[in-house]
């Protein structure tokens, strides 16, 4: 990190959409620097199966992006751990100042690929157990549930797969959704039709989770009658994966881009925002589908609208 440089791109965040911007920008030779706070990848370090990144028929979510990131890094992108905790446009110069807190950066240009996180469901008791029987990961927590039960919070796909990869350590899982539906891919839906070790309870939502250390109980509203009942185990016999969406990391960008009802960045298809200079890529903006593949074109798009903003128009 140099602060006395001006850059021609920073990239904010480094899973599939910033590891693809940096490797388009390396190739329009683009003086760029990549910041990433936790773990260079993004959410799909942590998915143990990945089926649909094509060319590739299977792998593991850090096979893939750690191919990435030395791909990126073998093109000379310079990446850095820290974490953006301002981003300022300054309007008389077009220069954006980027805070970190190990200094601030200048930079022409600016691509925000902060991803997404998970949503909390908001049950009693979820914040107080998160690390002590509810999660957020069944990759990286479903082992501690082998020979357990596991309830899988949400109807969505992620809620889906998740609850499948769940089957390979838990006795039972229980998947709780709140309407009389899920919206998993078909695909998703016949697996777990199909799966001896499912149990779908629809029209249910969980009121709470108690325990000492661990859990040792979790309430369930039927939402029908409004009933509840507890069901109770041995302390930390059971564990709780909620995947009930994810909250876009685009807080950062307020005021500076339009946001939608959920909070993802409004682009338009050169992944502009309505800031000069300042684009975004992958799952923080707004779009109808968050893949890796989707997240990878982004960041190729975003990088080369940098490329010709800045006045280095790259042949497609
Ligand atoms: C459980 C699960 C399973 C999935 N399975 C699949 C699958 O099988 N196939 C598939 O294609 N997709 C799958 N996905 C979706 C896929 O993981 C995402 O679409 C993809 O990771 C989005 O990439 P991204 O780069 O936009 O964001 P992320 O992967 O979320 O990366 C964003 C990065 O930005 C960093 N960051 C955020 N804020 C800051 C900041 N202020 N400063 C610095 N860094 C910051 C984060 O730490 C993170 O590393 C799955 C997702 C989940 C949750």
């Amino acid at each position: 990190m140099d602060q006395d440089k001006l850059y021609d791109l920073i990239i904010i965040g480094g899973g599939p959409a910033g590891l693809s911007a940096a490797i388009y920008a390396q190739r329009a030779m683009l003086d760029a620097l990549l910041l990433e706070q936790e773990a260079v990848g993004g959410q799909v370090i942590v998915t143990s199966d990945i089926d649909n990144y094509p060319g590739v028929p299977h792998t593991d979510g850090f096979t893939l992006v750690d191919a990435m990131r030395t791909q990126a890094e073998d093109l000379g992108a310079r990446i850095v751990l820290t974490s953006v905790t301002g981003v300022t446009h300054r309007p008389e110069t077009g220069l954006f100042e980027i805070t970190t807190p190990d200094g601030t950066l200048r930079t022409k240009t600016v691509i925000a690929c902060g991803g997404a996180s998970p949503r909390a469901a908001g049950f009693a008791g979820e914040r107080e157990f998160t690390g002590h029987g509810v999660s957020y990961c069944a990759t990286c927590d479903g082992m501690f549930y082998r020979g357990k039960k596991a309830y899988v919070v949400g109807g969505g796909n992620s809620a889906g797969e998740e609850a499948l990869f769940l089957t390979r350590f838990a006795d039972q899982v229980d998947v709780i959704v709140r309407k009389d539906h899920m919206r998993a891919q078909a695909a998703v839906a016949r697996e777990l039709e199909e799966s001896p070790k499912v149990s779908i309870r629809y029209l249910t939502s969980v009121v709470g989770v108690a325990g000492d250390t661990m859990l040792s109980s979790i309430t369930l509203r039927d939402n029908q009658t409004g009933e509840t009942s507890v069901e109770s185990y041995d302390e930390g016999g059971f564990g709780v994966f909620v995947f009930v969406g994810r909250v876009p990391a685009s807080q950062l960008l307020e005021g500076l881009v339009e946001l939608d009802d959920g909070g993802y960045v409004v682009a338009d298809e050169r992944m502009a925002t309505r800031t000069p200079g300042l684009y975004v890529a992958g799952d923080v903006r707004q779009k109808p589908l968050r893949q890796i593949v989707t997240a990878a074109s982004d960041g190729a798009v975003a990088a080369t609208s940098v490329s010709a903003y800045l006045g280095h128009p790259v042949e497609g």
